[in-house]
């Protein structure tokens, strides 16, 4: 099986939550495992659609990118596509918690402790790996201990063909050109990748996906 004209759709980067009109929660995602994979599919001649957060990377030239600034803009920029999707792969860093509501001017500080309400944002990936006529789903774990469990449960919960586990500390996966992984498919063992430039690891992982998805 090759990608060769497989419509593939990558998500990216960070997601921004709007606190008011000059605030947000976000994440250190850069983009860069994101935009390496969609070069890596292109050079497979694959047709790629990147819906990315804000990151200051330049998109492969002849990707085609929506931009996005929020988790719940994410979905519906995704669910708007996903019918021309073949394969799905989840690589962006969606916030997993927004403020309840966006104040409309900018907070004020006051002597006191401040609190926000927090809500959950939609999971993007699992609405995908839920459709009747659902891609091939990739998705990524970043943990920061427990590695292979929590990238086994996901695998199961969300109902994904892959998944791909990358362990984060303060030092370690974000906003670096290298990672480390270990891919994990349905009934497989885990197929470790040693620390790789992301542009190579990129390569691998499409290589593996290639092989697995119809
Ligand atoms: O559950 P967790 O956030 O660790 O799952 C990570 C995977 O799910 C990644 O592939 C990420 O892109 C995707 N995800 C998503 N929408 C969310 C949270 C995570 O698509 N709201």
């Amino acid at each position: 099986m090759t990608l060769s004209r497989k419509r593939i759709l990558i998500t990216a980067g960070p997601t921004r939550e709007m606190l008011d009109p000059v605030r947000f929660l976000s994440n250190r995602s850069s983009g860069k495992m994101a935009y390496a994979l969609a070069q890596a599919a292109l050079d497979k001649g694959a047709i790629v659609t990147l819906v990315s957060g804000p990151v200051s990377l330049t998109a492969p030239e002849n990707a085609r990118l929506i931009p996005i600034i929020s988790a719940d803009d994410m979905l519906n920029a995704v669910m708007n596509e996903i019918n021309e999707t073949d394969i799905f792969i989840a690589c962006a860093a969606v916030s997993d918690y927004k403020p309840a509501k966006i104040a409309l001017q900018k907070i004020k500080k006051t002597d006191d402790a401040l609190t926000l309400q927090l809500v959950r944002t939609p999971d993007i990936l699992k609405t995908v790996a839920s459709l009747k006529n659902k891609p091939f789903c990739v998705g990524f774990a970043a943990e920061t201990n427990n590695l292979e469990e929590y990238a086994l449960k996901k695998l199961k919960e969300k109902k994904l063909d892959m998944i791909i586990a990358n362990e984060v500390s303060f030092d370690k996966g974000f906003e670096s050109d290298v990672n480390t992984v270990t891919l994990y498919s349905k009934n497989e063992e885990g197929i470790y990748i040693d620390t790789t430039e992301k542009t190579k690891l990129a390569e691998d992982i499409l290589s593996e996906i290639e092989m697995r998805s119809a």
